[in-house]
């Protein structure tokens, strides 16, 4: 065999002044596709040599330079279609936003907003004033600070008042709420030293009233246990015993409640998960959320509570670097506003999620299968999840697909445009209604069928 001609193959210049290569950079922009043909040459340039192929045509080489664009534009962040029950994923982007929400951050963002200037008069003005008196009027507390996240406003929280000096946590409450989020670690970065009292599964008011005479304890600290249950031989103070001992000896209480919900659970058949208001009222003097967990806003982490220890925190250095953005403030204004017209179970989609009766479930997932012709309507259970009320769980009806390999239709179902996620249950591919949108079932119908032609299902 002789050599392969590796002149043979058009130069990037003969590509770039092709009529198909206009069209691609009117798509890409030229210094993109001259990458792209550049990588393409030589690829094949290598193939050759290898003589895994032989000369391609200029069409050819057109057509792999377009495949290597699209790979390189394709978004990465995609809106999916969340099938799996599980209110508050947060693989999934936690909380959607309500549609007031959503306009507030259009309105904001499409232009100039009056995000640090105060339109009376004239002169700059504060973007932390935005939702802090809405935070105020709600929860009754005397001063409110919204920071990027729950880690962030830990973070800060503790850097502000309690750096080089110790703070008092039970051993019950030394968790990790996950993706590596420890609150021991938490605060050895913040500067604080760890102050650790009782047991794995109890402590004592008694080694709180200790640890506090010892000395150079700054404040008590209590975490909420967002992501498992201790069962058992189990107690600890409850957090009014905690913060009448911690105010006896003038020592503040921080609550890090991390799921942080303004609506009584219980009202909707879950266990009562404790209440940003029932917090302040037990006396702690700061309690730190999330904006995205059961609040049902935006990424955000909400510090509220005493104001003097809110002004201190808010002079620290880190509170610039940990700033909420204009979008997550405009969203969270517009989700409190629901929450102060007493409108959040109807307009927050979270709670629409929590609160669907279960007839209204069964009907949906029985619509699924009779669309489809495909399934079996089962009684299932959604989770609210985000590291709020673990373990405890929401009566569902989902659709059922049988299939020889449900991992590989769960696998077609991702690759859905937009993509849907489901969950294996008992050997079959389960689809939840709950956390599926009622504007996303069409898709979701259209993708499913495509999935289990795709994956050649057996019903
Ligand atoms: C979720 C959670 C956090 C972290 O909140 P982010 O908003 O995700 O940063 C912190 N503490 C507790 C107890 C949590 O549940």
């Amino acid at each position: 065999m002789s050599d392969v001609d590796l002149s043979a193959l058009p130069s990037v210049d003969r590509l770039l002044h092709s009529t198909e290569a206009a069209e691609l950079i009117a798509e890409y922009g030229r210094p993109l596709t001259l990458e792209a043909m550049r990588q393409t040459l030589e690829e094949q340039r290598a193939r050759l040599k290898a003589r895994e192929v032989t000369l391609p045509t200029p069409d050819n080489l057109l057509r792999r330079v377009e495949e290597i664009l699209c790979g390189w534009v394709k978004p990465t962040l995609l809106p999916v279609v969340n099938a799996t029950g599980v209110i508050l994923h947060t693989n999934l982007g936690r909380a959607p936003l309500s549609e007031a929400a959503l306009n507030a951050i259009q309105g904001v963002s499409q232009g100039y907003s009056s995000l640090e200037y105060d339109l009376d008069s004239g002169q700059r003005g504060s973007r932390y004033l935005h939702a802090e008196d809405l935070l105020k009027k709600i929860t009754g507390a005397e001063a409110a600070l919204v920071v990027n996240n729950n880690a962030a406003a830990l973070m800060l929280a503790l850097a502000a008042l309690a750096r080089g000096k110790k703070v008092l946590i039970g051993r019950t409450q030394l968790v990790e709420i996950g993706g590596g989020f420890r609150i021991p670690e938490v605060m050895k970065q913040s500067g604080a030293r760890l102050a650790e009292v009782g047991a794995t599964n109890r402590v004592h008011l008694e080694d709180y009233a200790t640890a506090i005479e010892e000395g150079d304890i700054r404040l008590v600290m209590r975490a909420h246990r967002s992501n498992f249950r201790i069962i058992g031989f189990h107690s600890e103070p409850d957090l009014a015993e905690l913060t009448q001992l911690a105010h006896r000896h003038d020592l503040p209480v921080l609550d890090d409640l991390g799921s942080g919900t303004l609506l009584a659970t219980e009202r909707f058949g879950l266990q009562h998960e404790m209440m940003v208001q029932e917090s302040l009222a037990a006396g702690a003097d700061l309690v730190c959320f999330s904006g995205d967990k059961l609040l049902g806003g935006p990424q955000a982490g909400i510090l509220i509570g005493r104001a003097d220890l809110i002004a201190k925190i808010r002079k620290h250095p880190m509170a610039r670097a940990v700033r909420a953005d204009k979008l997550a403030l405009a969203a969270l204004a517009a989700t409190l506003l629901h929450y102060l017209k007493d409108e959040a179970e109807r307009e927050i989609p979270i709670w629409q999620m929590i609160s669907t009766d279960a007839r209204l479930l069964h009907e949906r997932a029985r619509h699924w299968a009779a669309t489809l012709n495909a399934g079996e309507v089962v009684e299932a259970e959604s989770a609210v999840g985000g590291g709020s009320l673990p373990g405890d769980t929401l009566p569902t009806w989902a659709l059922a697909l049988e299939s020889r390999d449900p991992e590989k239709l769960l696998e077609a179902l991702r690759h859905q445009r937009p993509p849907i996620v489901g969950r294996i249950h008992e050997g079959r591919v389960l689809l939840d209604p709950r956390t599926v949108l009622p504007q996303q079932d069409g898709a979701l119908l259209q993708g499913v069928q495509n999935a289990l032609d795709q994956s050649g299902h057996s019903i």
